[in-house]
This record gives C-alpha cells, sequence and structure tokens, in this order.
C-alpha cells in the first residue's frame, strides 16, 4: 500500500540524536550523547507527595482545564521570571507541553512555507526539525564563542527580511557557550530596528555554576514587545513532568492558545497542579543548587580528564553551565565514523554535523556531562581519550 502522505512531511527529518540513542543505549556503553539530567537527582519523593496532595485537594484537578494553564502556575511562573527581571502577566503566559511544544505552537503560528528564521548554526537539532516542517526556510548567522557576529546578522536581516531570530544564547545545546551581555545588546538592538521577533529558547538558564557569571536573559532586556521567551521545568524538576512556558506578547500568546486547542487542548493538568505543590512545599531553588553543584562537579572531572591527555590536539570552551561539552578535533577527523569506533570501545557521544544548519563541522562532537556518574564518566572518558589519540594517530577499526 502506498500512502499518501502530505508534502510536508517530506520535509521532516528523523533526530540523527534519537537515532544515535537508540543504538548506544545498549549493554556496556557509557552513554555521553543523550542531552539527559541525572535521574539519581530527581526529587522522587517530593514529586510524588505534591502529585498526592494534588489529588486529594480536589476532584476538579482531574478535570478538563484552561488551554492557557491553571492560572496558579501562570501566577507562579510570572514569580519567578521576576525574579530574573523578566516582567510578564499571566497573561502573556501559555503553558505546554515542554519547550519542545513551545516551539512547535509558535512556529505554526508563525510560518509560512518559504520564511525565512535566522539561527545560529550549530543550534537546537529539534528546533530545526520543527521549523523544517513548517517549511520555513532556515539561515545560519556566523557566530563565535560570544553569540552571533553583528555584521553577519544585520546583513541577514536586512537582505532576507527574517520572521523571526531562534537562539539558545545561556548555556546552549550543542555548543555550551553563553552569549556576552554586548551581543545581547546588538542582537536586541537589531530587532528593534528591523522590527523582528526573537526567540529565546532558555531551557538551561538556572543550571549556572557560578553565580557571579549571571548574564540576563534577552526577554529581561525588552518590554514585551519583541522577544518571546520559552523554558521549562525539564532540566530542574523532571522531564517526564512535560511542562514548560512560553512569555511574550499577547497577541502572539493568545494565537498559540487557539493553535494548543487545536493540538491537545491543555497540557497535563494534574501535572500542572502537582507543580503548584511541589513549589509551594519544596526549596526548588535550592534543589537546582544541589544540581548545579553536582553538574559542575562531573563538568570539571570531564574537563581534567581532557586536560590531562596532554597529547589531545582537541579545542573547547569551560562550559559555565547547562548540560555539553561542545568539542573540536582535527580537521581531519570525522566524528561521525569516530563513534563507531567509540562505541565498539564501550563509550559514546554525538557527532556535531546534525546540528548544522549548513557547512557542518564535521570535526565536532557534544558530550553530554550531566546524565553519567562521576564513576563512569572516568571510565567512558578514558576510553573515549583512548579512541581519540588513536584516531591522531590513524588508526580506526
Ligand atoms: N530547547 C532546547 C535548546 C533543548 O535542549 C530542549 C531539550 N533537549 C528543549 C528545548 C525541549 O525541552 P522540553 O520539551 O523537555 O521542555
Amino acid at each position: 500500500m502506498k500512502y499518501g502522505f502530505a508534502k510536508r512531511v517530506y520535509h521532516m527529518q528523523s533526530s540523527a540524536v534519537r537515532d544515535i540513542l537508540k543504538v548506544v543505549n545498549k549493554g556496556d556503553v557509557i552513554s555521553f550523547a543523550g542531552g539527559l539530567p541525572d535521574e539519581k537527582l530527581f526529587p522522587v519523593q517530593e514529586v510524588r507527595k505534591a502529585f498526592d496532595q494534588a489529588l486529594l485537594s480536589n476532584p476538579k484537578v482531574l478535570q478538563y482545564g484552561e488551554t492557557e494553564g491553571i492560572p496558579a502556575l501562570r501566577e507562579m511562573l510570572c514569580e519567578r521570571m521576576e525574579k530574573k527581571d523578566i516582567f510578564r502577566n499571566p497573561e502573556n503566559v501559555l503553558v505546554t507541553s515542554g519547550s519542545q511544544q513551545a516551539i512547535d505552537l509558535f512556529a505554526r503560528v508563525m510560518f509560512d512555507p518559504g520564511d525565512i528564521i535566522l539561527t545560529e548554526n550549530p543550534t537546537y537539532l529539534a528546533a530545526l526539525q520543527v521549523f523544517q516542517s513548517y517549511e520555513a526556510n532556515i539561515v545560519a548567522v556566523d557566530s563565535d564563542e560570544d553569540g552571533m557576529l553583528e555584521e553577519d546578522l544585520e546583513e541577514k536581516i536586512r537582505h532576507l527580511k527574517p520572521k523571526c531570530i531562534y537562539v539558545v544564547p545561556t548555556y546552549s545545546n550543542p555548543g555550551g557557550k553563553v552569549w556576552s551581555l554586548e551581543r545581547r545588546r546588538k542582537l536586541l538592538q537589531l530587532a528593534k530596528k528591523y522590527h523582528t521577533i526573537i526567540f529565546e529558547d532558555d531551557p538551561y538558564g538556572d543550571i549556572q555554576f557560578d553565580e557571579s557569571d549571571t548574564v540576563p536573559p534577552l526577554a529581561s532586556m525588552d518590554d514585551n514587545k519583541y522577544v518571546v521567551y520559552t523554558s521549562t521545568f525539564s532540566k530542574t524538576v523532571v522531564p517526564a513532568m512535560r511542562t514548560g512556558w512560553i512569555a511574550g506578547p499577547y497577541q502572539i500568546i493568545r494565537m498559540m492558545a487557539q493553535a494548543k486547542q487545536a493540538t491537545d487542548l491543555h497540557t497535563n493538568s494534574l501535572t500542572q497542579h502537582a507543580l503548584v505543590h511541589l513549589m509551594k512545599e519544596f526549596d526548588l531553588d535550592a534543589h537546582i543548587r544541589t544540581l548545579c553543584k553536582s553538574y559542575k562537579d562531573r563538568m570539571l572531572l570531564m574537563k581534567d580528564i581532557f586536560d590531562s591527555g596532554d597529547e589531545l590536539d582537541i579545542h573547547y570552551t569551560e562550559p559555565k553551565g547547562g548540560m555539553f561539552f561542545w568539542v573540536t578535533m582535527p580537521e581531519d577527523v570525522h566524528t561521525t565514523a569516530l563513534l563507531k569506533d567509540a562505541v565498539s570501545n564501550g563509550v559514546a557521544f554525538v557527532p556535531g554535523a546534525p546540528f548544522y544548519v549548513s557547512n557542518p563541522a564535521l570535526n565536532t562532537m557534544r558530550l553530554n556531562f550531566t546524565n553519567a556518574e562521576p564513576e563512569k564518566i572516568e571510565t567512558g572518558m578514558r576510553r573515549l581519550v583512548q579512541v581519540m589519540n588513536r584516531s591522531a594517530a590513524g588508526v580506526v577499526d
């Protein structure tokens, strides 16, 4: 049987990361591939208690709920955002099934086929998947470790008239980098000058290793006109709750709420009520501090092992937060080929190429440091350094 799929499915691509995860999550392979938090650090008892409290509070928590999200949660989200100087009213907030849905709903209400979106290169793969599925044209802007380069950005905005600039400016996935204040200001200035919307994807902003490194979110530098901001509980509470939110100008949020009605009516309301109880009873900020400390230790462990392999010809910038190391190997190394060697030696990473919009650097890789426990990081990194050294010596199985 030949199924007559819609044309748009031919613009969809399977996630290379998810495909790799299926292969590497087997046997004795230590995986630095997935972008996963450590489940041993999940606040299981507190989540359980919060669900119990929600369930016992009122049978209505099991009823259909408002598409925008339950009011108590939207208020709490505003309070949390206010701590970052992002001032929004609950009516500017839509609770979503993870940030991923926020990206999808935004794309659905904003992009016609052929519309241009500017992104960093590399950038978050699953956002690219969303944009491709709406047949948008994704164009990469040149960037360095501080963010997008102003000249290229302005030229592309002027010539291509993009609908939106999508960025992950704080502890990015996959680059693990944080945009400087200067580049944030420039981006915002240009967005204002050319009336272009910025989509700020900020799932990792709270996973910060040093409080003195705080950089303001773009949304805090704007008066709720040009920046649409999304974040999530996936990295700070648990991903399985599938709860995130998006905050932005009311017209956009209202349009996205309409699109959400057609998608899933509303985000799981039992989970939303549980999150409200969790935030009332549990010191989420203290929990986030514990996560940050543990993740920073793991990052440093990985870094020490890289640094002690002094023969290694690699480049990376020490992450100041988030979950990833972005590593560049010598130009003649093809990390997709290296992955095969790595997996047969019991360790996995994600090759960098799939994260690029264009001109992929085939010698890059992303390593997650939050999922594996320290002992596993040590063993996995020893294996990885060995594989890297073998590749430098021209030995590949
Ligand atoms: N944006 C980025 C940059 C991410 O890395 C992720 C998770 N990998 C998401 C959005 C989606 O997160 P969630 O849907 O779990 O909230």
